[in-house]
C-alpha cells in the first residue's frame, strides 16, 4: 500500500498536535542547552501549517510539502525554521506531481529532505543536532526498502531508529547551533531538534500504521 496524498494530510495534521502537545516538554529540552523556544518555534510553524493544508483538495504531494516547507520558512524564527523548511521544499520538489508514493518515491523524498538540513545548516552526523535522529532514520529507511519491507514497516523502522538516535544525543557535545556556545557542558541533554524529528517521523508511522 503506498502513501496517498490523504496520507500525508493526516501525517501533517498529527505532527501539529503532537508538536502542540509536546511544546512545554521541546521548550523545557531548549531551556537546557538554547535559549527556550524550540516548542514554541515547532508549535507556531506547525499551526500554520495545520491551516494552511486544511481543505486543500489537489492531490499532488509534491505542491503540499512545498506549501509546508514555505509556511514553516516564514513562520518559524530561529534554526529550526529554515532547516525544516528546507527539509519539506526539497521533499516536496523530489515528489513534485506524485500521487502516492510507493518506496522508491519515499527513499528519494526522505533523500532530498537529508541532503537539503545538511546543505543548510552545515553539520554532521554526531554534532548533537535534528540530523542525529534524520541520518539513522533514513538509512534505517533505506535498509528497510533493500530488505522489500511493505511500507508501514519500512516507516516505523525508520520512526524506531530515529528514537535510537534521539536518545544518543544525550552523550554528544554539541558543536553546530547554539548548543555549541556550552560546549562539553551540552553533554547530558537530550537534543531538542532531534526530539522534533522524532516526534515527526513518529507520526507518520502513526499514521500509516498497518
Ligand atoms: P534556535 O536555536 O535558533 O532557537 P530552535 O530552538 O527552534 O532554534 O532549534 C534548535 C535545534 O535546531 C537544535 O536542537 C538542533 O537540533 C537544530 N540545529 C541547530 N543548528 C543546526 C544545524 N546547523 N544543522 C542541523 N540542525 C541544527
Ligand atoms: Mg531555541
Ligand atoms: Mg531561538
Amino acid at each position: 500500500m503506498p502513501v496517498t496524498h490523504e496520507d500525508i494530510l493526516h501525517w501533517l495534521q498529527r505532527s501539529a498536535q503532537v508538536l502542540h502537545e509536546n511544546s512545554a516538554f521541546l521548550t523545557e529540552l531548549d531551556s537546557a542547552i538554547g535559549d527556550a523556544d524550540h516548542g514554541i518555534n515547532m508549535d507556531r510553524g506547525f499551526t500554520a501549517v495545520s491551516t494552511k493544508i486544511a481543505g486543500v483538495s489537489d492531490a499532488d504531494i509534491g505542491a503540499l510539502l512545498k506549501t509546508v516547507g514555505s509556511t514553516l520558512v516564514s513562520t518559524v524564527g530561529g534554526a529550526s525554521g529554515p532547516l525544516y523548511g528546507t527539509a519539506f521544499l526539497r521533499a516536496g520538489m523530489a515528489t513534485s506531481g506524485k500521487q502516492v508514493l510507493e518506496t522508491p518515491e519515499l527513499i528519494a523524498m526522505f533523500d532530498a529532505a537529508l541532503e537539503g538540513i545538511k546543505a543548510r545548516g552545515k553539520a554532521q552526523a554526531g554534532e548533537k543536532t535534528m540530523l542525529d535522529a534524520f541520518i539513522p532514520a533514513v538509512d534505517a529507511a533505506q535498509q528497510a526498502a533493500k530488505d522489500q519491507l511493505p511500507v508501514p514497516q519500512l516507516l516505523q523502522s525508520m520512526a524506531a531508529a530515529a528514537e535510537v538516535g534521539m536518545n544518543a544525543t544525550i552523550e554528544m557535545i554539541a558543536t553546530k547551533g547554539r548548543a555549541s556556545y556550552l560546549g562539553e557542558r551540552s553533554v547530558g541533554h537530550q537534543d531538542p531538534g532531534a526530539t522534533s524529528c522524532w516526534l515527526i517521523l513518529q507520526a507518520l508511522s502513526d499514521t500509516v500504521s498497518p
